[in-house]
């Protein structure tokens, strides 16, 4: 039987019933943009998040951009960010009128590594972005006392770790804002494109959901020039339907990663991802290394397993980043990892007999 790598239909089956009611009512309220919807999601997620504040926007893109254009970065800024992560996380950066500054990660979780972010500080420095890579937090407080020194703002992109915890404290807390993306593959997905960026911070929240909505809290009175970065109607309800489901969601992700590292982590060659100590990963992604990635990916294909690489090239060496000339010896564990990772089938209704296969394989290759 093939195992594919996620399995958003099988999940729709399992809840059916409650997505398509959500959907009949957005329709029948006409209630498209903005509404009652957004607004009960917008109070759901922040109380999941365990956040004051929630301001849902398009994507999780935007909602770094929000983010920053609030925190007002202006050009001569620099921000420092992983060298590794989806290209959104530092292309947001520039587009808020920032400079990227790429930090490497550690040796072993894929996180940003604090002992590079200090490094990388320089005086036009005015915050840190870290990325909560695959589900797994990053080191919150050798990263927040780094800030703290340094008087640096931090927003945490919590893209693909929903309900992760570090030291017992939901990540997505520690900074001045977290950023989300509700993308359908994402542990928390909608039917389309979806994005919230939180806070406790009142006044910023306020600057942030002006920004998303041209510029102005009432019809008509623009008190900035913002952009158009609604969520809809429809997404709204549609994640308010999900979300009671996240917790187990992620609890089955979690048992799933555990079949997957009993199964796998006594084959040789084969690098099970490592979770630091006070880390609750979340396994958005279960990610292996392995020092022949691509004929062992060909393996897995050809028998029928769905896989994929996230990401393979690491941002500093990526066509868009040519400017910078990065160099590998300048992020040495992003460059090897790059060459290493594969991600395995992960989602919360997978089952014990396709992990089972997809262990099989691997051990026969
Ligand atoms: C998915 C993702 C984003 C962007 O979210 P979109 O909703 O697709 O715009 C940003 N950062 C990370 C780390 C992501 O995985």
């Amino acid at each position: 039987m093939p195992v594919p790598f996620a399995d958003l239909q099988l999940q729709y089956q399992t809840i059916k019933g409650e997505i398509d009611g959500a959907i009949a009512a957005v329709i029948r309220d006409n209630a498209f943009i903005r509404g009652p919807y957004v607004d009960a999601f917008e109070r759901e997620f922040a109380g999941m998040a365990e956040v004051k504040h929630c301001v849902s926007c398009a994507n999780g893109t935007d909602a770094l951009y929000l983010a920053m254009a609030a925190l007002k970065v202006a050009p001569g800024d620099e921000v420092i960010t992983t060298a590794h992560s989806w290209i959104s996380t530092s292309a947001m950066i520039t587009h808020a009128g920032a400079s990227v500054v790429f930090a490497d990660t550690d040796d072993t979780t894929f996180t940003i590594d604090p002992a590079a972010i200090e490094a990388a500080v320089t005086p036009r420095t005015v915050g840190i972005i870290p990325v909560h890579l695959y589900g797994q937090p990053a080191d919150m407080d050798a990263i927040m006392a780094i800030a703290r020194k340094h008087r640096l703002w931090v927003i945490e992109d919590c893209a693909q770790a929903h309900l992760a915890r570090y030291k017992g404290q939901q990540i997505g807390t520690f900074g001045q804002a977290a950023t989300y993306s509700f993308y359908p593959g994402k542990n928390l997905g909608a039917m389309g494109d979806a994005g919230a960026v939180v806070t406790n911070d009142s006044a910023l929240a306020e600057h942030m959901t002006m920004l998303a909505r041209h510029g102005g809290l009432a019809k008509h009175q623009h008190h900035i020039e913002g952009v158009n970065s609604r969520l809809d109607g429809m997404q709204a309800a549609i994640l308010s339907a999900k979300l009671p489901h996240l917790p187990g969601w992620t609890r089955a992700r979690q048992d799933a990663a555990k079949l997957y590292d009993a199964g796998l982590n006594q084959i040789e060659d084969v690098v099970v991802p490592a979770v630091d100590a006070g880390r609750d990963h979340v396994y958005h992604l279960y990610t292996i290394q392995h020092p022949r990635r691509d004929a062992l990916a060909a393996h897995l294909n050809a028998g029928g397993v769905q896989t994929a690489i996230n990401y393979p090239t690491a941002l500093p060496f990526l066509a868009a980043y040519s400017r910078l000339n990065a160099r590998p010896e300048q992020f040495p564990n992003a460059h090897r990892a790059q060459g290493r990772i594969l991600s395995l089938p992960m989602f919360a209704e997978i089952t014990p007999e396709q992990q089972n296969e997809v262990i099989d394989l691997v051990r026969k290759f």
